[in-house]
């Protein structure tokens, strides 16, 4: 199964991931991640992907197929895998079913408001280190503004900073309709409220999950 979270940056994407991970045990693979490591490296596709990342437009498609194709076929992403920020437009939806077909999918499209977006992105901090993720205000350090893991100092991201945070919006809100839709039409999109508690959003998504997975599980058994 491949399940596709969609959502405004800091929508809370990554946190919900991950639980689908611990959940169900379907590897994450977020684009952002995948690429930021290219970038850190400085390798080839890094240096492809590195200034329109910094000014928060969307990285040429073809740099990101590249980056995604290195890590969808793991074995470890047979059975299934959740997708942290892909596909964000039409030709990369198109291109996922090309390179990587015969999945069941399940969109998953949190909701939040812009105002919420500006206001949670201002006060994120991740750890260069380790990349863990901390939020000052939902989800601060212990101590400081140091990593709990690793003590390392934790910094904003450049692309977090408020006029980069509005540019990703206006980005987001010009392709996501079109995606939207089309995952509408074809009866796989569940919109999520991702206004509510971290938790409760979770549950919303693993209501839908698991009735989609038990549907898999019966139509294995009847065929
Ligand atoms: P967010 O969802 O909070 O914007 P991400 O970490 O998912 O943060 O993405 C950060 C940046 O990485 C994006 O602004 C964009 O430049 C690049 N990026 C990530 N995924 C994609 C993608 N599927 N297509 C193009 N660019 C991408």
């Amino acid at each position: 199964m491949r399940i596709i979270l969609m959502g405004p940056p800091g929508s809370g994407k990554g946190t919900q991931a991950s639980r689908v991970e611990e959940r169900y045990g379907f590897p994450v693979i977020s684009t952002g991640n995948l690429i930021r490591r290219e970038v850190q490296e400085g390798s080839e596709l890094g240096k492809k992907a590195r200034n329109s990342m910094n000014a928060g437009r969307l990285v040429n498609d073809q740099v990101v197929l590249e980056i995604l194709k290195k890590r969808i076929f793991s074995t470890d992403c047979k059975k299934g895998y959740v997708l942290d920020g892909f596909p964000r437009n039409m030709n990369q939806a198109k291109k996922l079913e090309e390179i990587h077909p015969g999945h069941k999918e399940v969109v998953l499209g949190l909701h939040v408001s812009d105002e919420t977006v500006v206001q949670l992105l201002g006060a994120r901090r991740i750890c260069p280190k380790d990349g863990s993720v901390y939020n000052l205000y939902t989800s601060s350090p212990l101590k400081d503004r140091k990593c709990d893991i690793c003590g390392e100092e934790l910094v904003q991201r450049k692309d977090d900073k408020p006029q980069v945070v509005r540019e990703r919006l206006k980005v987001y809100h010009e392709k996501i309709e079109t995606l939207i839709n089309y995952y509408k039409n074809k009866g796989i999109y569940y919109k999520i409220n991702g206004e509510k508690d971290i938790k409760d959003v979770s549950k919303d998504i693993f209501s839908v999950l698991d009735k989609e997975l038990s549907k898999i599980k019966k139509f294995e058994m009847t065929s």
